[in-house]
């Protein structure tokens, strides 16, 4: 039998939003902006579940920033309109294109980390024993 260690949705997205192990809550998951550590430091949660596991980040982060850049383009046109200044909506274009994929990576990880959780919960082996032993209902 293989024992799963489910967390409420709502509390993985919020420690998810948080930069924060969604599993355990833990801080200290990120080793840079960009980068995730190999394991939770807490619980021992890998950050790589599976192999290929984030691509779904890639495409949470690729669908974030492209919904930006649309709402700077729908945005940036309506206040511009009917004298469109196309130089200065580029540029707007331009920056929200380069700077949110960038500052929304890190919570892209974090959130898929948190729905993949949501709907295959950590089981045993993935977790570190001291961090289980301390769970309630945990045989110490
Ligand atoms: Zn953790």
């Amino acid at each position: 039998m293989v024992l799963k260690h489910p967390v409420n949705r709502w509390l993985l997205l919020s420690r998810a939003l948080r930069r924060s192990c969604p599993q355990c809550g833990s801080g200290g998951v990120f080793d840079t902006w960009f980068r995730m550590n190999e394991r939770c430091p807490n619980c021992g949660l890998a950050s790589d579940r599976v192999a290929g596991h984030f691509v779904g980040a890639v495409g949470f982060n690729t669908i974030f920033s492209f919904g930006i850049l649309l709402i700077v383009l729908l945005l940036g046109t309506w206040a511009m309109f009917p004298d469109i200044n196309v130089p200065v909506l580029l540029a707007m274009c331009f920056a929200a294109a380069v700077f949110t994929p960038l500052l929304f990576w890190p919570f892209s990880q974090s959130l898929w980390q948190a729905f993949d959780l949501g709907w295959r919960p950590a089981e045993e082996s993935e977790l570190d024993p001291r961090y289980t032993a301390t769970l309630p209902g945990s045989q110490p």
